[in-house]
């Protein structure tokens, strides 16, 4: 049946205004009419004029869009080291890109933006049995492999040892981007991630170090506009975030160390371009993480300055209308898949976001994110009906969307994945 009606529901549409009670019909993979109460529930009837199956929440439940991870690795599996990961056969590595999927989904993360894929087909193969129906899983843009220089983060190999794998695809100067970047276009990515600063624990390029040269990057953007596809880039210097605005990168993850011209920049672009500062990681890092990290390591990697630097530039972002994305870097030892909502409460604690502002980075900023045609990640009638039937009130405590048990509805494109245990028919 392609008619769902969610009747006598709390609405949290993500558009920033408080729930109000009302019914909500989905039609064809739409969001085809909300009213508010009353309405007569026997009204409902799809657009073929069938009956309607009746999910009545009775007024207890609130309904929100689906989540949406804006920084996803469904190939990746929890590892510590990404040699490790290097090192799956990408026979393994498929499969657990599979579990990871239906995982997400489980968990109510009905869109995920790819944010580098372990092996250079793994995320498109995923999406293509996604999107035929036959695994279930999220909504999925389909990232390359990371693109990255030499000596720059994932490069893992030393002259001893050659052909060390991590999750990178390691290449230098201008020609050699354009031909990958064709090249995984012609495999079927939705996304170029590119590398075009270090990391703090890169030993050789830091994080505020631009390694990726202007000239590599231009050539990757010049390859990607022509196909109209996209580009993301693991970007945290100054540097690296100017070169990825003035190149059209769409989701700019990290961006901590971006100084005044980078955040000028920023706000020139508001209209096309994303931050994923992806706090989750570092947060957890910071403050929660002597379960894996000593103290000496806490200081020695610099967890509380980067959460820091990045509490700043967000802040600052925000207030100039940036648009701000949830997204963690989920797949990692200290963030495990399935835990991608603590971002919501990570915005709330360190960032100064009301529930509400930092439920929309999960929910309607990455919908814009994910720019489809209707839109996405809030509920608006034409929407697609990506959502959830949540036991409980997300505002006044947004972990409660860590619970599985809590939401009793699961919905992708109109269709369920977790049903309620009785469904009326009218
Ligand atoms: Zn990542």
């Amino acid at each position: 049946m392609n008619t769902t009606l969610f009747a006598n529901v709390r609405v949290l549409d993500c558009l920033g205004s408080p729930p109000f009670a009302g019914n909500v019909l989905i039609d064809s993979g739409r969001i085809r009419r909300i009213t508010e109460r009353p309405e007569t529930v026997s009204a409902a009837s799809g657009s073929d004029g069938a009956e309607a199956q009746v999910i009545d929440s009775g007024g207890t439940l609130t309904l929100m869009p689906g989540l949406i991870e804006s920084h996803a690795h469904l190939t990746i599996d929890n590892v510590d080291d990404l040699a490790k990961l290097g090192a799956i056969p990408p026979e393994e590595n498929t499969l657990i890109a599979v579990h990871n999927a239906r995982l997400y989904l489980d968990h109510g993360i009905t869109s995920c933006i790819s944010a580098a894929s372990a092996k250079p087909r793994l995320d498109v193969v995923i999406r293509n049995e996604i999107n035929a129906g036959r695994i279930p899983g999220p909504r999925l843009l389909a990232a390359s492999p990371w693109l990255t220089v030499t000596g720059g983060l994932g490069d893992m190999r030393t002259l001893h040892m050659p052909h060390t794998e991590s999750m990178a695809i390691v290449a230098d100067g201008p020609e050699a981007y354009r031909r990958l970047t064709r090249e995984l276009i012609r495999e079927g990515v939705d996304i170029i991630k590119l590398v075009v600063s270090g990391d703090s624990f890169v030993p050789h390029a830091g994080a505020e170090a631009t390694v990726m040269s202007e000239s590599e990057l231009a050539a990757a953007a010049d390859v990607v506009h022509a196909h109209g596809k996209r580009m993301s880039a693991h970007a945290r210097s100054a540097e690296s975030v100017k070169l990825c605005v003035r190149h059209g990168v769409k989701v700019i993850y990290h961006a901590n160390f971006a100084d005044e011209e980078a955040i000028e920049l920023l706000e020139q672009h508001k209209d096309h371009v994303f931050i994923s500062p992806n706090i989750g990681f570092t947060a957890v890092a910071a403050y929660e993480g002597s379960e894996w990290f000593t103290e000496e390591q806490v200081l020695e990697f610099g967890f509380r300055e980067e959460l820091a630097g990045a509490v700043e530039v967000v802040k600052e972002l925000k207030k100039r209308g940036v648009r701000i994305l949830e997204g963690g870097d989920y797949g990692f030892f200290v963030t495990p898949h399935g835990q991608n909502a603590r971002d919501i409460d990570h915005f709330v604690r360190h960032l100064g976001y009301s529930p509400m502002e930092a439920i929309q980075t999960m929910t309607r900023y990455g919908g814009d994110a994910m720019d489809l045609p209707g839109g996405l990640g809030v509920i608006r009638e034409g929407a697609l009906a990506d959502l959830l039937l949540v036991d409980g009130d997300p505002l006044d405590d947004p972990l409660i969307l860590l619970d599985r048990d809590k939401l009793t509805v699961i919905m992708k494109d109109g269709q369920l994945h977790k049903s309620p245990s009785a469904i009326a028919k009218r």
